[in-house]
């Protein structure tokens, strides 16, 4: 019998929004199980700690059923291997994330020769969309309600309200 194949999505997630929702959506559509896992990205200060990343991605997929939310720090591969995965998400919105993508997957292909990485494009209306857009927009006071989820909207309220206090 041919084993039920684990998707793994990972990413900063700082802080997830609706276009990480849409890919994750999407995933389920071609796999029976998917874990979002949280990285610590060592060029990037988050917003939200990892911790709360994972309180967020947690609270915004509890309605999406076949879905775990983990984070890790260290290699991707390392965590594939621990899980027994070989499937990578990225979603591509423009073609400028190409490039950066493709260097990771074949960065990855060289750690280990198994992993496949699948590219999956969002729908139109969240191409434009990134976490740093939102976290900027929501500096300047913005409504983002339109891009990340209400538990996430309240979240990032607060955390500016704290940072500018
Ligand atoms: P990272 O810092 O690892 O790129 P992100 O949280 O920014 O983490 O993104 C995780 C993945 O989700 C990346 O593959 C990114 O291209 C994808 N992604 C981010 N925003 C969107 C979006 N609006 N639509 C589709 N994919 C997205």
């Amino acid at each position: 019998m041919k084993r039920k194949i684990l998707a793994v999505y990972p990413g900063s997630f700082d802080p997830p929004t609706n276009g990480h929702l849409n890919i994750v959506k999407r995933t389920l559509q071609l796999f029976p199980k998917l874990v979002i896992a949280i990285t610590q990205n060592v060029h990037k200060t988050p917003l939200f700690s990892l911790k709360e990343r994972l309180q967020l991605l947690k609270k915004i997929t509890s309605n999406l059923d076949n879905v775990e939310v983990i984070s890790f720090s260290g290699l991707l591969v390392d965590y594939l291997k621990v899980v027994d995965a070989f499937v990578v998400i990225r979603g591509l919105r423009v073609f400028s994330d190409f490039e950066r993508e493709l260097q990771m997957a074949l960065i990855n292909r060289k750690l280990n020769k198994n992993i496949e990485t699948v590219f999956l494009i969002p729908d139109h209306s969240y191409t434009f969309l990134s976490s740093s857009a939102v976290k900027e927009l929501a500096m300047f006071g913005t409504n983002v309600s339109e891009f990340v989820p209400k538990y996430v909207e309240i979240a990032l309220k607060k955390r500016i309200y704290c940072n500018l206090k």
